[in-house]
This record gives structure tokens, sequence and C-alpha cells, in this order.
């Protein structure tokens, strides 16, 4: 186990991998140094809250199909387990090391506090490349990865989703290698998984239905709404692709959306359904007709009312977020914007709907998923979308309250909430021994 320490205690244990200037962890240990600091706690419960419980390293190392062996590096961290099981995706890509792990297990945790889940955060992720991988060398992978991590993950310890790079046949075959090593089917140990095998109604877009609410709400408090606006959608995968849909469904006109490969700008609004029909022949959004091209980095500061980061992270930096047109930013990626980023959204007084808040509909459900799978008893799809708008809504609620009462920001406001929740856990439960 390794300790992370607060960024900028003397006291603190030096992190064992120093983290890059703009490291998500960076940011993410400044974002609590800052909630810390409105809660006034000392510097020994700081640093409890930004060391993770537990940390594993795994060598996961793969069959190539053509007989070469290839070993990669693999990691889960649960950042905190003090509310219940650590919760959280796994990640492949070609990237992520465990600075970035601890950041995202961080993030769970505030973000499942936010929506007061009895969860904890987790994290695991794989780096490698997906796209550069067959099927069968990505099952073998998963399946390796799951067994070196078997020891801390369970549906009462540790349970899995998808996240970036990795999708629902993962979550899949990572339920059947925990299933098949314990002797019996245990769907609760991953949630995001198909329908067919304990899947919830409703997993696969509940993160960007979470952040279209989110964003409604955050439209209803400065006296607008959905059919009012523009909107642009950076990332066209798992959230930004439905995120953008379900936008335009609401009656926003979405001008913008890009993925990878680039960006399509169409000041009329795109027709949505028709670009992910263009996505599924094609493989991007690139070259849809009607549209012109534009960059990503043009996106961000595209003329809109609604810029929604739906891609990874740190694209909000100091100098880009200097480029913001927008008036309301949601975060659908995790830690879209850097520290320096947000202090320049806040001073040019946009409004940013923070990650652990807007993006918190994808966990909400896996809970319902979880909760579900544990019964052996599902929900019809109304009663799931009924109960995460409700989550959703009052959670904002509560941040947009808190913010407005302590003239903080709203990233401030859920950071404070979330982190508290914890703490109290913390606090209640006593230090042992
Ligand atoms: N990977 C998603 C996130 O970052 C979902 C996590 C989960 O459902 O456990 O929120």
């Amino acid at each position: 186990m390794t300790a992370t320490a607060p960024a900028g205690t003397s006291s603190s244990p030096t992190p064992a991998t120093p983290a890059r200037r703009t490291s998500p962890l960076t940011t993410a240990l400044a974002q609590l140094s800052s909630a810390v600091g409105l809660l006034g706690y000392d510097d020994g419960l700081h640093q409890m809250l930004a060391t993770p419980r537990r940390e594993l390293h795994v060598a996961v190392p793969l069959r190539r199909d053509d007989g070469r062996i290839e070993l990669l590096s693999g990691y889960r961290v649960q950042h905190n387990i003090s509310r219940g099981p650590g919760k959280g995706g796994l990640r492949y890509a070609p990237g992520v090391d465990i600075d970035e792990v601890r950041a995202l297990a961080m993030w769970m945790t505030w973000k499942c506090a936010v929506v007061d889940l009895p969860y904890g955060g987790a994290k695991g992720g794989v780096a490698i490349d997906p796209r550069g991988y067959s099927p069968a060398e990505l099952e073998r992978v998963t399946r390796r990865y799951t067994s070196e991590v078997m020891p801390i993950i369970g549906p009462e310890r540790d349970i899995m989703a998808p996240d970036v790079g990795t999708t629902e046949q993962t979550m899949s075959w990572v339920m059947d290698t925990y299933s098949v090593n314990s002797g019996y089917t245990i769907p609760a140990v991953v949630t995001g998984k198909p329908i067919a095998v304990g899947g919830s109604l409703g997993r696969a877009t509940a993160t960007s239905r979470g952040v279209v609410h989110a964003t409604a709400a955050a439209l209803a408090d400065a006296g607008t709404e959905l059919s009012e606006i523009t909107a642009a959608v950076q990332g066209f995968g798992k959230v930004g692709s439905h995120a953008a849909r379900f936008l335009a469904e609401g009656g926003a006109r979405v001008v913008a959306v890009s993925d990878q490969y680039g960006g399509v700008h169409h000041p009329g609004g795109l027709d949505v359904a028709a670009l992910h029909t263009h996505v599924a022949e094609t493989g991007s959004v690139v070259g849809f007709p009607g549209a012109d091209a534009l960059s990503n980095a043009d996106l961000l500061a595209l003329d809109v009312d609604v810029l929604v980061p739906a891609a990874t992270e740190d694209v909000l930096d100091e100098a880009t977020a200097a480029t913001v047109k927008a008036r309301w930013v949601v975060e659908g990626a995790n830690g879209p914007t850097t520290r320096e980023g947000d202090q320049v959204l806040a001073d040019r007084g946009i409004t940013v709907v923070p990650d652990i808040l807007a993006n918190a509909g994808g966990v909400v459900v896996s809970y319902f998923e979880w909760v579900q799978a544990q019964q052996a008893y599902w929900w019809t799809e109304r009663e799931i979308e009924d109960r995460l708008e409700q989550r959703m809504r009052s959670a904002y609620a509560a941040v947009a309250q808190r913010a407005r009462a302590e003239k903080i920001t709203l990233r401030d406001a859920a950071l404070v909430i979330g982190v508290r929740r914890v703490a109290e856990a913390h606090q209640l439960r006593g230090l042992y021994p």
C-alpha cells in the first residue's frame, strides 16, 4: 500500500509516484484541500481523506493472438470504504497510471457521497489501448486482470463498472471470471453489465440522462430551460453521444459534437439521430454530411450557452478555459477542468456543474443495478428513470443551496457535501484501534 499526500502539507509523506503539474491527482488533491479548508478539518483528517485505503498494482501478462507475450500494468485503488463497498469503473486507456487511478478513485468517493449512495470510492485501470487488440485478446486481459484483483473485489467489497475503454461485455467477462472462481453466479460484483446477465434497464444511458437532468436544473436556477439554449458536446462515447441525444430531445439546439478524430459543427443544429447512424456506419462523427469540420479546441471555444466536456481529463486548463464562451460548463467527463482552469472559469462568471454531481447518474443507476441483483428482483425502466431523476434533482438542489448560502462555487459546494459525509462516517466509526 502506498500513501498519497495532500498537496501542500509539509508533514505529508512523499507520494511514491510524483504527480505531473497538471495531473488529475494534482487537481483532485487541490480540490480536496479547498473543501478541507472550507470545512476547517485538521491535518490528520485531511491526510486520511487524501490517502487511498488500499491499492493493488498487478502485472497482466497477455498472450497475443500471434503467440507473443505482452506484459501490461493494471491497478485497483480503493480510495475510501467508510460508507460502504468501494465503487467505480475499470478504465482501459494507454496512459493509465497509478496517479490517474488514485484521482479517479477519490472522485468516486465524493461522487457517491454527493448523491448519498452507501458506497465508498474505487477505480481500476489497465494501461492498454483497446483499439489495438482483438476481442479475444481483450477477453484474456480482462479475465487475467480480474483474477489478479479478485482478492480485494466482491459485491460487499468493491464493485466495478464500465469506464473509458471498457463496455458491458467487459463487465460480463469480469462477472463470469469472478463467478466461475467462486463456484456460483455473483451478478452484483459488477454493474453496467448486459441485461441478459442481470444488468439494469436504463444503466447504459444513465450517465447521460443525469448530465441532462443536471443541465436542466442549472438552467432552471437561471430562469431558462433546455428549449432556449444551444449546446456543444465534446466526446461522442458512452456519455457524450447520449447526452447530445437527450439534450436535443429536450429541445436544446446541439450545434457541435466531437470525438477523438475531430468535430462537426452546424449552427442551425445537428440532427443528432442521423449523427448516431453516421457514427455507427463510419466509426466517427467526422465527415457528417451537411456539417462543417471543427477541431476539439475550437469546440471548447464555441459561442454556445452550454458546453459539455464528456471526453477526458484536463481539457479545460488555464489557456483553454480563457477561450470558453459558454455560460454553463456541465462536466460529463471526470476531471475535465484543471484547478487553474476552474479559477479562470469562476473569475469569468461561468457556472461549472462539477463532474462529481453532473456525471453521477451512471453510478446512481449502478447502485440500482446492485440493489436489484442483491434482491434478484428487477425494476421497470420507468421506476429507474424516475428514481434517477429524483436523485439527481435533489442532489443538485442541495449543492446549489449550499453554494448560494456560502457564496462558493457549485464545485466547492459539492465537494464540501461529499467530503463532509465521508468525514462524518470516519468520525462516527472512530479510529481502530
Ligand atoms: N465509470 C463511471 C463513473 O466514473 C461509473 C462508475 C460506476 O458506475 O461505478 O462514474
